[in-house]
């Protein structure tokens, strides 16, 4: 047998692979564009895709309509730009100290929202040259990053300034959902007004054409009426449902995870099964090795409650998920070495999904897809569509 090797010298893979669905995220992001009502979309790519690979992801992405990319850091965004993709791209996270010169020069729009990173960018421009997009966030709830009701007219006249020496442009006016995925949750139409309240502000001040974006996934398929100028979808781009209580809003889950079986044995009843032996065998039965583990971001929490199909049904992890393997109870279901496992997929062929993974686990999919380790090679199909 021949494995994949995502690069021999330094990333040796596992004997397993996360294959990726690219038909599916170009299908994903026509549904997230019906609900987004003509608004402009952009794919969020942080955090490597979401684990489905970020560059591969991203193209994928623009097929299906999508015309801007966001990440969360600026060098996220840098190695968009290394993979030769040049549509807009914007930054949301920054740090003091990040290579905002480099960001300058290849056109990444970045966010504000406080005064020391507006200055940090005004002297990237002034460096470099460059005229920096900038979209100011509003913190209109969710009391993570952008300026306060407080702080924000200070902030937008900043912007202006910088703005009428040349080294900014206001692109944008942006802020992000604290409980979209949990509609009629008080704090949406709450934090909607207090946007509505800071673009009202901006526009006073003076900033004309920027574009609005408040929309995260669940607030694209469930609040089509906020849509404003842009949706900035990140979850459902991969297929994953953002409110799983309301369905699958027709999205295709784009990654399947398999693994090959490395062991096939019986073995008699009251066999303790893996580290600690929180598994002991009920009877007489098949133990299959599946060659995944925790540094491949199958959580050790998996540990006798997450289903994998194999053999043509569904058995379940017995025992301690290990660093780079656990075991499965088969039954009397005939496996051999070599068999495919699948731990999740669309669901097509009985295998579970993420989302029962999830579900399982008590965590939700974007945790599941997004640690899914450097060592599973990420296999493409989809491409030519
Ligand atoms: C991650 C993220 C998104 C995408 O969120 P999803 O729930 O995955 O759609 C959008 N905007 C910001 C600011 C984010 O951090």
């Amino acid at each position: 047998m021949s494995f994949p090797l995502a690069d021999p010298q330094v990333r040796p893979a596992t004997p397993a692979e996360a294959r990726v669905d690219l038909a599916a995220i170009q299908h994903n992001v026509a549904v997230l564009r019906e609900h987004a009502r003509g608004a402009e979309l952009m794919a969020t790519v942080k955090a490597d895709g979401y684990g489905h690979g970020m560059a591969e992801a991203a193209q994928a992405a623009l097929r299906g309509g999508a015309t801007r990319l966001g990440t969360a850091f600026v060098r996220e965004a840098l190695a968009l730009r290394a993979a030769g993709i040049d549509v807009p791209v914007l930054a949301w996270v920054i740090t003091p100290g990040e290579p905002l010169d480099e960001a300058a020069e290849q056109g990444i729009e970045l966010s504000a929202g406080a005064a020391w990173v507006l200055e940090e960018i005004a002297a990237a421009a002034a460096r470099t040259g460059r005229t920096v997009g900038v979209h100011l966030k509003a913190d209109t709830g969710m009391s993570r990053g952008g300026a306060t009701a407080a702080e924000w007219p200070d902030l937008v006249d900043l912007a202006l300034a910088r703005q009428a020496e040349g080294l900014i442009r206001v692109a944008g006016l942006w802020s992000h959902f604290a409980c979209a995925d949990e509609p009629g949750h008080p704090s949406i139409a709450a934090q909607q007004a207090a946007f509505a309240d800071a673009v009202q502000v901006a526009e006073k001040a003076g900033v004309r054409g920027a574009i609005r974006h408040l929309s995260n996934s669940a607030a694209t398929l469930s609040l089509p009426e906020v849509a404003y100028d842009m949706v900035r979808p990140g979850i459902a781009v991969y297929g994953l449902s953002p409110i799983p209580q309301l369905g699958d809003f027709g999205l295709r889950p784009a990654m399947t995870l398999t693994a090959r079986l490395a062991i096939a044995k019986r073995v008699p009843a009251g066999s303790g099964v893996s580290y600690g032996h929180l598994y002991v065998t009920p009877r007489e039965t098949t133990l299959g090795l599946v060659p995944l583990g925790y540094a491949d971001g199958i959580l050790r929490h998996a540990t006798n409650l997450a289903e994998v199909l194999v053999g043509g049904a569904r058995h379940r992890i017995a025992g301690r998920v290990c660093m780079d393997q656990f075991m499965v109870d088969v039954g009397d279901t005939e496996v051999q070495v070599g068999d495919e496992v699948v731990l999740f997929g669309p669901g097509d062929d009985g295998e579970p999904t993420c989302q029962e993974w999830a579900d399982s686990l008590g965590t939700i999919t974007y945790e599941i897809v997004t640690r899914i380790g450097a060592r599973v090679p990420r296999v493409y199909s989809g491409v030519n569509t």
